[in-house]
């Protein structure tokens, strides 16, 4: 196995389109289980690790632009105002030292549906900024995951940056694992308010083939919040619109059985998060609105 190390991202993408089935390493913490476990024997391995500028971030005035090695650690100690729902769910990572190492282009290199950071990035809004020695693109979220444990790069390209919108209202994220911590999701479940637009935005993850949003669910909520004037008015949410969508968001799941859990009970889980995130959220919507009004 040659051991490539560019010093520079120019140097990263020379290597990559010579050799396009190098395998890129950031943290390293999917990478070398996979080489640990004989999973896997790339040709070449393309090192990151001393390309700076992938470990850093930049507050803009719509969104921020996370370089792609930035760990979870330093989203969750500098992002949790810009990105509160991707630095919940980066609490809920494996543990501090696989925090401090593997990031958010990591998740998406895998792109497992049970990565945690994808229902946030589907909930908040993101593209992910791919370069080639052909030129950049960016590739809106949504259209990112092709498959399970696939993705939409081309086999020349690696992910520089992921541009997540600033939250402009609550957001909230709900894993369920066997255990507390050190767990891959059973289920998870993201959710963003965005009360500028009037719409809400949901990720669902580790209960489809791919992290997916439930559409048909938002668009319910949507119209419900629009109908009954709930954004002025602040009142709580019935519980009738809140079980309609929880459904909703069960329905949009297309889960298996497996070791972790049944394609029923990962049904089932999603639909009592996305209720619950719903009342969270909902709750800081209106001591939000409640606040503002007093400083009035
Ligand atoms: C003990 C343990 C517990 C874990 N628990 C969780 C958990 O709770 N939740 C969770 O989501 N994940 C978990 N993981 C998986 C892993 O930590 C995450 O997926 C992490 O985000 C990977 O980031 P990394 O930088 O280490 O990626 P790496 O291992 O370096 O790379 C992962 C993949 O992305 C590709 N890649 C990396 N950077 C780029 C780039 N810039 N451009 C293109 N491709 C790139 C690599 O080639 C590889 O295919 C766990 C792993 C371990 C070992």
């Amino acid at each position: 196995m040659d051991f490539l190390r560019p010093a520079s991202w120019e140097e990263a993408l020379a290597a990559k389109a010579a050799h396009p089935t190098a395998v890129p390493i950031a943290g390293g913490t999917d990478v070398m289980v996979e080489i640990n476990f004989d999973h896997r024997r790339p040709e070449y391995l393309l090192d990151l690790n001393r390309v700076g500028d992938l470990y850093e971030w930049e507050v803009g005035e719509d969104s921020v632009r996370l370089g792609a090695s930035v760990p979870y650690s330093r989203i969750m100690e500098h992002l949790r105002a810009e990105l509160p729902g991707l630095a919940l769910a980066s609490h809920t990572v494996a543990s501090p030292q696989i925090r401090n190492r593997g990031g958010v282009g990591g998740n998406l290199g895998t792109a497992s549906p049970a990565g945690d950071a994808h229902p946030a990035l589907l909930a908040a809004g993101a593209e992910v900024e791919a370069e080639s020695v052909r030129g950049t693109r960016r590739i809106p979220i949504d259209a990112f995951y092709t498959g399970v444990k696939r993705n939409a790069l081309a086999p020349d390209e690696l992910i520089r940056a992921v541009h997540v919108k600033k939250a402009d209202g609550p957001q909230q994220y709900s894993k369920v694992g066997t255990r507390n911590a050190m767990v891959i999701a059973v289920c998870a479940f993201g959710l963003a308010l965005h009360p500028g637009t009037r719409t809400v935005r949901t990720g669902i993850g580790s209960a489809a083939p791919t992290p997916v949003r439930a559409t048909t669910a938002e668009e319910f909520l949507e119209a419900a919040l629009e109908e009954d004037g709930f954004w002025d008015n602040g009142k709580i949410i019935t519980p009738s619109v809140a079980k309609r969508f929880a459904d909703l968001c069960a329905a949009a799941c297309n889960p298996i059985d497996d070791v972790r859990g049944t394609a029923s009970y990962r049904r089932h889980a999603v639909g009592v998060m996305a209720r619950r995130t719903l009342t969270w959220t909902w709750e800081s919507y209106r001591g939000a609105r409640r606040a503002s009004k007093g400083a009035a």
